[in-house]
């Protein structure tokens, strides 16, 4: 899709973090980052709604991590290294999912580089339980995790529609929770110029377009109103972004990965727009 394989004069770098360890209803997502590159193939460079083109930005695919799957402290190390690695020889981090889980090592990469970050996370979870299934190292507690090193003054959680009444309380307490009514503008607003991370948890969009993915929520959002959120941070100071969630194979019509290709044309476009 437009990438090429060296990262040699290349602004962004994307990579696989193909981990599902943690799944707690239906795993598969770990296949999410190959679904994503073979559908690819069928999409156009060229984004009307940017008006950009892959062809025209310099961007990297560097492939898969290898993950070592069974050892969850390694698997979030190794992703951690990689996004620090990036970091250190000035190229963005772009993660293909993978579960929601693989954010957390990504984001203390980032945090490392750019303490003053702020982070938008676009999901149907709000990902804020202490623990889950006995473990604090989980999709559902990511979000919880992250806020313990990047101040929640600094994130947005947006379109959230499922979770505990706890996790919601929360939400409210941190100032994180924005419903789904947020316009692009006032997005936009919030952002301002600040180093952007944005996690995308693929689930947000509604099963009927996406339902290819581990815990789908009845009551999403269009696709049009993922991208123009999306598009509306074009030109932002982007740091890092990640796309996950995507578990190809409950989706047999292969639409979903194809929506998954087309949110991460959106997300590579947006990010390596001209500053504005
Ligand atoms: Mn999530
Ligand atoms: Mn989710």
């Amino acid at each position: 899709m437009g990438a090429v394989p060296e990262l040699a004069g290349a602004r962004l770098a994307l990579f696989g973090t193909p981990y599902d360890g943690t799944c707690s209803f239906r795993p598969g997502t770990r296949f999410g980052p190959a679904a994503t590159r073979n559908v690819s193939e069928g999409i156009e460079t060229y984004c009307p709604v940017c008006n950009a083109d892959l062809e025209d930005v310099h961007f990297a695919d560097i492939g898969d991590l290898v993950l070592p799957t069974a050892d969850k402290a390694a698997v979030l190390l190794a992703i951690e290294q990689a996004a620090d690695e990036l970091y250190s020889i000035g190229v963005i981090p772009a993660a293909l999912g993978g579960e929601h889980l693989v954010s957390l090592p990504l984001l203390k990469a980032a945090f490392k580089h750019n303490p003053d970050l702020v982070l938008v996370q676009f999901d149907a979870h709000l990902d804020l339980r202490e623990s889950f299934m006995g473990s604090e190292l989980s999709h559902a507690t990511v979000m919880r995790q992250i806020s313990k090193f990047v101040e929640p003054s600094r994130i947005l959680q947006v379109g959230p529609r499922s979770g505990t009444r706890e996790e919601f309380e929360t939400a409210q307490k941190f100032g994180t929770y924005r419903p789904d009514s947020l316009t692009p503008k006032e997005l936009r607003e919030w952002v301002g110029h600040r180093p952007l991370y944005v996690t995308v948890d693929l689930d947000i969009l509604d099963p009927s377009i996406f339902p290819g993915t581990g815990t789908p929520e009845p009551g999403g959002v269009s696709y049009r109103e993922l991208q123009a959120w999306i598009v509306s941070l074009a030109g932002c100071n982007w740091i890092g972004w990640d796309a996950v969630e995507l578990s190809p194979e409950y989706d047999s019509t292969q639409v979903s990965s194809i929506v998954s290709s087309k949110i991460v044309r959106t997300l590579v476009l947006s990010s390596l727009a001209k500053p504005c």
